[in-house]
């Protein structure tokens, strides 16, 4: 017989199914992301009824089933409630979780996509950094996790270190002075070039510790935009609701 696996993780999604039950999707350190059934999670004073909600974070103990997971009991660290109860809030984070559903795997080790998340929503909340710049480093570190992503140490064209002023999404990176001519380029300043390389390289525990001028966050998300339209072949569903709020 089977064992319940305890895995740390948090609810990308759910939705119901039956009368009282839910069908959710969890991103797991241990196991990537899988779909599991939680039983009664819809009956009122079930315990697991906020568990099993959008964004809360903690310990699962799920016995495996024959096509899905069950949710026995959870433990939960953070609800991420003052996320869920502010509009704008809510919709960054519906949108990280999209975010990441796209990306995340069954059996891939979720650990660093769920750090990232937990990190994103923390200065969400936190207020010290903008949402919009928040937006931006979540989405290049979820495109570093997942491995593809843009080359911003050297010139895509020539191999150069020296003098990068440009960002080609057909290049997929950077241009130096020398090959920006003749090709389709948008120009980067120092400050946001080296803002990309600085998310590319930091790990997670240390990406929210800066921030920068309205005109570079204007072009870090203008880059960001390509890269995204790039490297994900699906318009996200929650980001109509973001881009109304978001004015
Ligand atoms: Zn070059």
């Amino acid at each position: 017989m089977a064992e319940s696996i305890e895995v740390t993780g948090m609810v990308l999604a759910s939705g119901p199914i039956g009368e009282y039950d839910k069908r959710v999707v969890l991103l797991t350190k241990e196991l990537g992301k899988i779909s599991a059934f939680a039983r009664g999670a819809r009956k009122p004073g079930n315990a697991l009824m906020a568990a099993c909600e959008s964004f809360a974070f903690g310990t699962f103990m799920i016995y495996p089933g024959k096509n899905s997971y069950t949710v026995e009991k959870a433990s939960i660290k953070n609800y991420f409630r003052e996320l869920a109860g502010d509009l704008e809030g809510a919709c960054y984070g519906y949108y990280f979780l999209e975010f990441a559903d796209y990306f995340a795997r069954e059996n891939e080790d979720g650990g660093s996509m769920l750090n990232l998340l937990y990190s994103s929503f923390k200065a969400i909340l936190d207020g010290r950094i903008p949402n919009k710049l928040v937006r931006v480093v979540y989405e290049l570190k979820q495109l570093v996790i997942n491995g593809e992503y843009p080359e911003f140490f050297c010139c895509t064209a020539c191999g150069s270190t020296e003098g990068l002023c440009g960002f080609s999404i057909s290049s997929n990176g950077a241009l130096c002075h020398s090959c920006t001519g003749g090709r389709r380029a948008v120009t980067l300043s120092p400050a946001a070039l080296y803002t990309l390389q600085f998310i590319v390289a930091t790990p997670i525990a240390g990406l929210y510790s800066f921030t920068v001028k309205p005109e570079v966050l204007s072009e870090l998300i203008e880059v960001m935009h390509m890269c995204v339209d790039n490297y994900v072949d699906k318009r996200m569903k929650s980001l109509d609701m973001l881009e109304l709020v978001d004015k």
